[in-house]
């Protein structure tokens, strides 16, 4: 049977690009009459949390992505979280010492520089090859006997030469063994690297096929070598073309909103972004624009994907989704839906203790509140009249505190005040002009709640999309 996965890194917002990715995964498990599993690849640890894989969860099944396996939900083949899986992965990089297919580098920081710098001056290609970084074996036993750390490298071919890939919509891929590094398997702290884990798991897992996004194309020859140093069959390609912001660079958090937490606070609804999403790069066969997750099961075919980069805009989500809102949606059914998003119980019951000391009547709510129900605010010049700061300044609080704010990583009241402080004294600025432009952009005016609470309460997303807003 077919087996498909999305594998995605918990390392920061839900991606829309995993969501797109996951959709055409789930697609082409079901016109099989396959199954499309979760894995959450978690071995940069440094970088991974529990929140982030959290909210991938979340993110996907608001969309109604559904995943048959997975670490939430088990199966026969888990753990499905990487970082769980660590005695494998160890003891697949030992049956390739054993066989002759890689080796324990114990080359330092300093030599690899070197070993680097010398590379370039010869002018060639950048990757380190097995030859060049293997060290004599009394020189190994020296540094083993040091108690030096090292890593697993695999042995990739020394020199050029073309490497065949196979790729279900691009036929025949030829990539050069010239770019291919003797890839590092197992790090010092024993943790596995995406190329190691990858295949293990994939092979381990069952997965046939292995539909992911085109950034991946170059990886493809090392993870064809592992499969033939294990002598397993490779599951078949396809990568994916990547989605871009509408001047064709690949879409990204600086020029567009990427996070689909984003897209579900503005207010879209998730089967018009999944219908957005089946339109990048494939079309229904009589060419419909609107059409449901199960019409693009139903008439699903791989082969209808088209190569060029297909443009994620924003405005046109925004025209499709209205089109789902008027046409599909009886009033009772809109009614739910509002009651679900942004000023639903939970929400209000944040709100609230901020707002209850500021009213007389029930009807002081909803000016208080507006910022909460609103997508991007208008904002203009004028709106920073009030504000004591040159332009100059005033643009400059904005964008290193949007630099700031987008490192952040527990988005909570205190830690967001903490920043802003932090960044206001190190530019010289009173506090309380440092946050009036800020105000402005996230509420729309200074006359609400501090700007640090409106940050929390309106969520990581919506908070940097409306600075970002305001610099525009
Ligand atoms: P940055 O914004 O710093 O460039 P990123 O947008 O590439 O980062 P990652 O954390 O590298 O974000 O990617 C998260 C996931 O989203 C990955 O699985 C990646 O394949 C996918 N992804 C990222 N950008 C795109 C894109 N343009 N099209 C499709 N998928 C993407
Ligand atoms: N963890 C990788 C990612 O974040 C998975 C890539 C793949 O599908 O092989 O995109």
């Amino acid at each position: 049977t077919v087996r498909t996965r999305i594998a995605p890194s918990p390392t920061g917002d839900p991606h829309v690009g995993t969501a797109y990715i996951a959709l055409f995964n789930l697609c082409f498990a079901k016109q099989h009459g396959g199954e499309f599993i979760l894995r959450i690849e978690d071995t940069d640890q440094q970088r991974s949390t529990r929140e982030s894989e959290q909210a991938i969860y979340d993110s996907l099944r608001w969309l109604g992505l559904d995943w048959a396996e997975g670490p939430d939900k088990g199966g026969d083949y888990g753990p499905y979280r990487q970082s769980e899986r660590k005695d494998i992965y160890a003891e697949y990089a030992q049956q390739l010492l054993d066989a002759g297919h890689a080796f324990k580098c114990y080359r330092t920081p300093e030599e690899l520089d070197e070993l680097r710098a010398a590379r370039r001056e010869a002018g060639g290609f950048a990757a380190l090859k097995p030859s060049e970084l293997k060290l004599s074996d009394e020189e190994v036993a020296k540094r083993e006997a040091d108690g030096m750390p090292y890593v697993v490298r695999m042995i990739v071919p020394e020199g050029e030469g073309p490497c065949p890939v196979d790729d279900m919509l691009r036929g025949t891929i030829e990539l050069d063994w010239g770019q291919v590094d003797a890839q590092i398997l197992l790090k010092s702290d024993g943790m596995p690297t995406y190329h190691l884990a990858n295949v293990v798991d994939d092979h381990l897992m069952k997965i046939t096929h292995v539909l992911r996004g085109e950034e991946w194309i170059n990886s493809a020859p090392k993870h064809k070598l592992l499969y033939e140093y294990f002598g397993w069959d490779m599951p078949q390609l396809c990568h994916l073309p990547l989605l871009r912001n509408p001047d064709k660079s690949k879409l990204s958090k600086r020029k567009n909103p990427t996070s689909i937490l984003y897209y579900q606070r503005m207010g879209f609804l998730p089967e018009a972004l999944l219908n957005y999403l089946g339109r990048m790069g494939w079309s229904m066969p009589d060419e419909s624009e609107k059409f449901s997750l199960q019409q693009m099961m139903d008439n699903f075919d791989i082969q209808r994907v088209s190569l060029g980069g297909p443009i994620f805009d924003v405005e046109k989500l925004s025209w499709l989704n209205g089109l789902w809102i008027r046409e599909d949606l009886s009033v009772p059914q809109l009614a739910d839906r509002l009651q679900e998003w942004a000023l639903n119980r939970e929400n209000l019951e944040k709100v609230l203790p901020l707002a209850q000391s500021r009213m007389n009547t029930l009807s002081d709510f909803a000016p208080l509140a507006s910022f909460l129900a609103a997508g991007q605010l208008t904002i203009n010049e004028e709106s920073f009249t009030a504000v004591k700061l040159e332009e100059e300044q005033l643009k400059h609080v904005l964008q290193f505190s949007l630099w700031r704010l987008e490192a952040l990583r527990n988005w909570e009241r205190d830690e967001i005040f903490n920043c802003l402080k932090t960044l206001s004294g190190e530019m010289d600025i009173k506090l309380k002009d440092f946050l009036a432009p800020l105000f402005i952009a996230i509420a729309g005016t200074t006359a609400s709640f501090s700007v640090m609470d409106s940050m929390a309460l309106l969520g990581p997303d919506m908070s940097r999309a409306r600075i970002r807003h305001a610099l525009n």
